[in-house]
C-alpha cells in the first residue's frame, strides 16, 4: 500500500484535507475533517486518560505556545535547533542534507541516451549503476555544501515589529513543561519520581515537509517529562535508567494495544555520536509506514540539562528537596515525546484492509474501537417510510449521548454500509420493515434492528430495547461472537 492511496481514501471521506486548498494548498499543512477531528480527539483522549488519568504518578499541563524569548536561549534552541540544508544551483529547490535519500531521485540516465527515470530512493541506477549526486528532484543541479538552518518560526510579541519583540512559535511542547517544574511541584506537592504531561501545537519550519500528515510544519505533540531522583536506584540500578525502560515498554505496549501490530513496530537505539550533547541515551519507536521505518516517538533521558539551563538563565531554583537525604537535587528527565498526526497516520495505515467480498472490493478501515472516529451508524433501509426514518432518528438521538453516532440515508444500504466500513465505524444498526410492521395490512412491528459488525460483517438482530446495552458490551470489548450469540 502506498501513501496516495491513504490521502485520497483521507480526502474522499472527510479525514484530512490540504490546508487552504482553494488556494493551491500549502504542501506542508493539512486540516481535520469531520471524521478527521474524531479520530485525532480519540488518540489524544486516550493517551491523556492512560498517562495521566490512569496513574497517580502523572498530573497534566497545558502551556502556552508564545514563551519569553530567553527560554529558547536557555533550552539551546536559538543556537542548536537547526538541519543542514543544501540548495540545488539549477531549480533552487532546498533540500535536508541528511535526508537527501529518504526520497525518489530523478536521473537522466547515460546509459539509455539521457532518459529520464525516476528511481527509488537510496538505490542506484538499474541501468548504468550511478548513484545521485546531483538534485533529486531536477536531477541537473549541482548541491550547495550544507548551511545550518534555523526551524523556529519567528515572529514579534506586541505591536511594534523591533528586535527586543521577537518571540518564537514553540518547536516542541516541553520547555513549558521545565519552566513550570516548580509551580506545578510546590502546587500539587509532589513527590518524585513523578511525571507532568501536555498535549499541544508545536510548529517547525521544515526545511522539506511532507509525505502527508508525517512531516508538517504545524503539527500536535504529545509530550511527557517524567523528574526521577537521581541518587536513587531501583534494583541496584540508577533509577533514571529503570524509569527510562519502563517508559520504552509502555509507550510500545500503548502503541501495540490501540492496533498497530508488533511487526510494524521496532526500537532503534541512538547511536553515541547521534546523541543530543545532554542526553544519556535516547530510543526511537519506529513504525514500518510506506515511506519505510521512520520515527514515531523518540524517547530520550535528558538528564538535568534543562532544569539546570532554565535555573542559571532565570536565576530561580529549579531543584527537589530530598527529604530522605536532606539535601537539593535536581532532577533527571525521561522524556516520551509522540506526535499526535504521526500517531493517527500509523494508526490509519495499520487498520487499511482492502478485500474481496462477493466480487467487490471492500476498503475497510479496522480501527480499535475507541479510536473509531464514529462508534455507530443509525441507517433506515427505506427512507421513504416515515415510521423507519422516525424510528432511526430516535435510535440515534438515543445513542448520541454516550457515543458518536450518525444518520444516514442518503444512499442504498450495500452503500451506507461501504462508506462506513470506509471511516471505520465499528457497528451499523439498522432499521426495516419488520422493526417498525405495516400497518397497512395490519401488520405489527417487532421492535427489532439488525447489528451489523464491521470487522466480520456478521449482523444480529436484538430489540430496541436491548440495543443500548448491547452496543455497550461490544463498544468496551466484548467479543462480537460472545455477544452476538447471545443477543
Ligand atoms: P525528525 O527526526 O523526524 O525530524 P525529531 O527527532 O526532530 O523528528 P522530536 O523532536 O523527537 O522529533 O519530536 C518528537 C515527536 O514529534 C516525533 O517523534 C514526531 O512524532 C513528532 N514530530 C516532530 N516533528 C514533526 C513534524 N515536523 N511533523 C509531524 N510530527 C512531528
Amino acid at each position: 500500500m502506498n501513501m496516495e492511496t491513504i490521502v485520497s481514501l483521507c480526502k474522499r471521506r472527510g479525514l484530512i484535507f490540504q490546508s487552504s486548498e482553494i488556494y493551491g494548498g500549502t504542501g506542508s499543512c493539512w486540516d481535520y475533517g469531520p471524521p478527521g477531528v474524531e479520530l485525532k480527539n480519540n488518540i489524544k483522549r486516550v493517551w491523556w486518560r492512560d498517562t495521566v488519568q490512569l496513574r497517580t504518578d502523572m498530573v497534566g499541563l497545558d502551556a502556552s505556545i508564545l514563551m519569553h524569548p530567553l527560554v529558547w536561549k536557555a533550552s539551546g534552541h536559538l543556537d542548536h535547533f537547526t538541519d543542514p540544508m543544501v540548495d540545488c544551483r539549477v531549480c533552487k529547490r532546498r533540500f535536508r542534507a541528511d535526508k537527501l535519500d529518504d526520497s525518489p531521485w530523478v536521473h537522466y540516465c547515460p546509459a539509455t541516451k539521457g532518459n529520464k527515470f525516476e528511481v527509488p530512493a537510496g538505490e542506484p541506477c538499474t541501468h548504468c549503476g550511478a548513484r545521485r549526486t546531483l538534485c533529486p528532484a531536477c536531477g541537473k543541479g549541482e548541491l550547495t555544501e550544507p548551511r545550518q538552518f534555523n526551524l523556529m518560526f519567528k515572529t514579534f510579541m506586541g505591536p511594534v515589529e523591533e528586535e527586543a519583540a521577537v518571540t518564537y512559535l514553540r518547536p516542541e511542547t516541553a520547555q513549558g513543561i521545565f519552566v513550570n517544574f516548580d509551580n506545578v511541584l510546590q502546587s500539587m506537592r509532589l513527590k518524585l519520581p513523578f511525571g507532568i504531561a501536555q498535549i499541544g501545537k508545536s510548529f517547525r519550519n521544515e526545511i522539506t515537509p511532507g509525505n502527508f500528515i508525517f512531516r508538517t510544519r504545524e503539527f500536535e505533540q504529545m509530550e511527557i517529562e517524567y523528574f526521577v531522583n537521581p541518587a536513587d536506584t531501583i534494583g541496584g540500578r540508577p533509577a533514571d535508567e529503570v524509569w527510562h525502560e519502563r517508559w520504552i515498554e509502555e509507550r510500545l505496549a500503548w502503541y501495540r494495544r490501540y492496533g498497530l501490530r508488533a511487526e510494524n513496530l521496532r526500537l532503534r537505539e541512538h547511536e553515541k555520536d547521534e546523541l543530543a550533547h545532554y542526553a544519556k541515551r535516547t530510543a526511537d519507536i519506529e513504525y514500518h509506514f510506506p515511506i519505510g521505518w521512520s520515527e514515531l516517538e523518540g524517547i530520550a533521558n535528558r538528564t538535568d540539562y534543562d532544569l539546570k539551563q532554565h535555573a542559571q538563565w532565570s536565576g530561580k531554583s529549579l531543584t527537589y528537596f530530598d527529604e530522605e537525604r536532606k539535601t537539593h537535587v535536581v532532577p533527571y528527565v525521561i522524556e516520551p515525546s509522540a506526535g499526535a498526526d504521526r500517531s493517527l497516520l500509523a494508526f490509519l495505515v495499520d487498520a487499511y484492509a482492502e478485500e474481496e467480498v462477493r466480487g467487490e472490493k471492500r476498503v475497510v478501515l479496522r480501527f480499535h474501537r475507541e479510536l473509531a472516529p464514529t462508534k455507530i451508524a443509525v441507517l433506515p433501509l427505506l427512507k421513504k417510510r416515515g415510521e423507519i426514518v422516525e424510528t432511526a432518528h430516535a435510535i440515534r438521538g438515543a445513542l448520541a449521548r454516550r457515543w458518536m453516532t450518525v444518520y444516514d440515508d442518503t444512499a442504498a444500504i450495500g452503500r451506507l454500509y461501504r462508506r462506513q466500513d470506509e471511516v471505520g465505524t465499528p457497528y451499523c444498526v439498522t432499521v426495516d420493515v419488520q422493526t417498525v410492521g405495516d400497518p397497512d395490512k395490519g401488520e405489527a412491528g417487532d421492535r427489532k434492528v439488525t447489528i451489523r459488525d464491521r470487522d466480520s460483517m456478521e449482523q444480529v438482530r436484538v430489540p430496541i430495547d436491548t440495543l443500548e446495552s448491547v452496543l455497550g458490551r461490544l463498544l468496551a470489548g466484548e467479543p462480537w461472537e460472545r455477544v452476538a450469540g447471545r443477543a
